[in-house]
């Protein structure tokens, strides 16, 4: 769980990656809205577990 809480961003549309989506994807980094496969480190917001809207 030493990565719990990194985020990636897709460089080509933005979307934001939870590595623990990358991990239930079966730990391939890549963007689960368009696929692109090139995504940056980005810290994860200050928010803890509140529903963004
Ligand atoms: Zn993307």
């Amino acid at each position: 769980m030493e990565k719990a809480g990194i985020v990636f961003e897709c460089i080509r549309c933005g979307a934001k990656v939870p590595s623990e989506e990358i991990e239930l994807r079966g730990g391939e980094v890549k963007c689960i809205i368009c696929g692109y496969r090139i995504l940056k480190k980005i810290k994860p917001p200050v928010v803890k577990r509140v529903k963004a809207e």
